[in-house]
């Protein structure tokens, strides 16, 4: 038997429709997954569910025991994570640590601001075309915010600023992961497709072609992620970042 009707609204509205593991809002691309599995023993209760995105999803449901590879999410840990994201999803009045939240918040807004602009990542990913060769230096901070991300302490208190850094840093890491995969570091420290003779005469040129065209669009979308992050930083935090 799935969950009740009424069960699954209260959980939305709970979670705000933002997974209860990544934070990204994911709106209709979120389902109530069974904490304690029905097969074993799992009641269709409020208590049992946890609103989670469809990746996180399947990272749950895929574990396999028999091939373990990884960690499984256990049943604690999930309840963990639903608890503390419907704690801070609830904070819409002031509470009494709402000015040390603030300070906080203020803190990881700035780091972040700092990486993706110290050394010009932000341009990178807006206007960047990767046919071209880029400098190692200008992807740095962006690595080493997405090497932060993970971080408990890189996580906004306010759900507004979560959801729009998981949905920003979710598609920085596409965006990167696709040109990481087709560019890599030549001697000069600057990161190329590989020697363009070697790109023209390549059989696999229209496939080329479509990949670095696939990896442009999603350093784009990333950029744009970015600029709304940033709007919301500034307003809701009262903060004059700067590029
Ligand atoms: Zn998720």
């Amino acid at each position: 038997m799935p969950f009740s009707s009424v069960i699954k609204a209260d959980l939305m509205v709970a979670s705000r429709r933002s997974c209860c593991i990544c934070h990204r809002f994911r709106g209709v691309n979120i389902e109530v997954h069974h904490i304690v599995e029905e097969s074993k023993g799992g009641p269709n209760i409020a208590d049992n569910g946890i609103p989670l995105c469809f990746d996180c999803h399947a990272d749950v449901k895929h574990y396999n025991a028999q091939h373990p590879r990884g960690t499984k999410y256990s049943g604690s840990e999930l309840r963990k994570h639903k608890v503390e994201w419907f704690k801070r999803v609830a904070v819409v009045a002031p509470t009494a640590n709402l000015a040390e939240h603030r300070q906080i918040d203020v803190r990881i807004a700035t780091e972040i601001h700092h990486y993706m602009t110290s050394g010009g990542g932000f341009y990178f990913l807006r206007d960047h075309d990767i046919w071209a060769s880029y400098k190692s230096s200008v992807v740095e901070g962006i690595f080493s915010l997405l090497n932060v991300s993970d971080n408990p302490d890189m996580q906004f208190f306010d759900a507004d600023l979560e959801t729009a850094r998981a949905e920003f840093v979710g598609d920085l890491a596409k965006g990167m992961s696709a040109v990481s995969f087709l560019t890599s570091l030549t001697g000069n420290g600057n990161y190329s497709l590989g020697s363009s003779i070697e790109i023209d005469l390549s059989p696999r040129i229209e496939e080329i072609r479509k990949e670095v065209a696939k990896a442009n669009d999603l350093c784009s979308e990333a950029a744009v992620s970015y600029s709304e992050l940033f709007h919301l930083m500034r307003s809701k935090l009262g903060i004059d970042l700067r590029f």
